[in-house]
């Protein structure tokens, strides 16, 4: 994010400042919030505004998606990495984590399982496993066969989230059948991402997501909340995502983890997390947004589906060993992230799973208007 567009939405909240039944009657009859609006949301959440600003956010779900939420299987196939993001549990000099890499086996058997329990994408993910990045000639072998595997196996769309890597493996996960690369940013200020991604480059992992779209891949980009950024600064990457065509957009609350520099960190509440998906409806209303079981497991769910999400993400098969990302085994082992486990929350809201077929629908109105979308802008240029 640059500077002047920084200055431009700060100038905005100053200049922006309306009463606060303007903002409520904005938020409620989706007239549009201005990034000064969405700041004050933010900053001085009130329970009368937020209660509107989620009602607004559920209209503009239903809107788009009925009553349907799509359903994603996670599958965490290694837990090694090379990086050492401050926040991260599985950074590369954390002791504690508990390391593992699935076998090809393993990862099948766990696919099918998914499959099985009706999710309609498996999620691949992995940390920047050197194994796996050898600059050997089968570079990459063992992940591209995951996502080949798995595709043939289930005949489900795939999610790659397996960092950032070379134009050439993009090619390949794309040829291999995977319809999704995920790689999240965290934010988009550029000196909190040094921050948090120590060592890593800011334009290597955008340009990332950047090449994945050209290649035809659908893309999720991802914030974190409760790190040190601004309300301003989670406005700025709405608009980062908007530049960048991100077809999912996703915000998490970061939890401190142990054997971490964060370790210390005041835990932030989730309700900074629930107005920021609420706000992320309002400006992307027919992406997809996800309500993660991975920071506050089954009992946070219905807060974050509250607020506008229309994907349960890291629903993740018992009795295999896998781990979650900010929290390594909350819910897991005893099925609460499962279809079974949800099932009665999802009641609760109002909402049931989609169908396979109006899964893959999404996905493929998307490809296609992501390419006539990027043909347009290479014929502008
Ligand atoms: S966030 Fe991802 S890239 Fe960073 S240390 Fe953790 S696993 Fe590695």
């Amino acid at each position: 994010m640059n500077n002047d567009h920084s200055a431009t939405v700060i100038r905005a909240y100053h200049h922006g400042r309306g009463g606060l039944a303007d903002i409520l009657e904005k938020a409620a009859d989706n007239t549009g919030l201005s990034p000064a609006m969405m700041i004050r949301l933010l900053d001085s959440p009130t329970p009368s505004l937020l209660e509107k600003l989620f009602a607004a956010a559920r209209r503009q779900r239903e809107r788009h998606f009925g009553n349907r939420v799509f359903l994603y299987g996670f599958l965490y196939i290694s837990t090694h990495c090379r990086n050492r993001c401050s926040f991260c549990f599985y950074r590369q000099t954390n002791t504690r984590a508990i390391r593992y890499r699935k076998s090809p086996v393993e990862i099948a058997e766990s696919a099918r399982q998914l499959a099985r329990s009706g999710v309609h994408l498996i999620d691949l993910t992995a940390g920047e496993d050197p194994c796996f990045i050898t600059d050997a000639e089968d570079d990459f072998a063992s992940v591209i066969d995951a996502v080949r595997s798995i595709r043939a196996d289930t005949n489900l769309p795939v999610m790659a989230s397996v960092g950032v890597v070379p134009d050439t493996i993009l090619d390949r996960l794309a040829a291999a059948g995977a319809d999704w690369y995920a790689c999240y940013q965290e934010t988009h200020n550029r000196q909190l991402f040094d921050q948090l991604r120590v060592g890593q480059n800011f334009e290597a992992r955008y340009r990332s997501k950047v090449a994945a779209k050209a290649r035809g891949m659908l893309v999720e980009e991802g914030l974190l909340c409760g790190v040190g950024e601004t309300s301003c600064d989670l406005v700025n990457s709405f608009d980062a995502m908007s530049r960048l065509g991100a077809d999912q957009v996703r915000a998490m609350t970061f939890v401190p983890q142990a054997g971490t520099p964060m370790k210390d960190q005041p835990p932030s509440s989730s309700l900074r997390e629930c107005i920021t998906i609420a706000l992320m409806r309002m400006v992307f209303p027919g992406l997809l947004i996800p309500a993660s079981l991975d920071v506050d497991g089954l009992a946070g769910l219905r807060l974050r589906l509250d607020a506008g999400a229309n994907v349960v993400t890291s629903l993740v098969p018992p009795g295999q060993g896998l781990a979650g990302v900010a929290q390594s085994d909350l819910d897991i082992e005893d099925g609460r992230r499962s279809m079974e486990g949800i099932a009665p929350t999802l009641r609760t809201c109002g909402l049931q799973p989609a169908t396979i077929d109006q899964y893959r629908h999404w996905v493929a109105e998307r490809k296609r208007c992501a390419y006539f979308h990027d043909r347009r802008v290479a014929e502008a240029c």
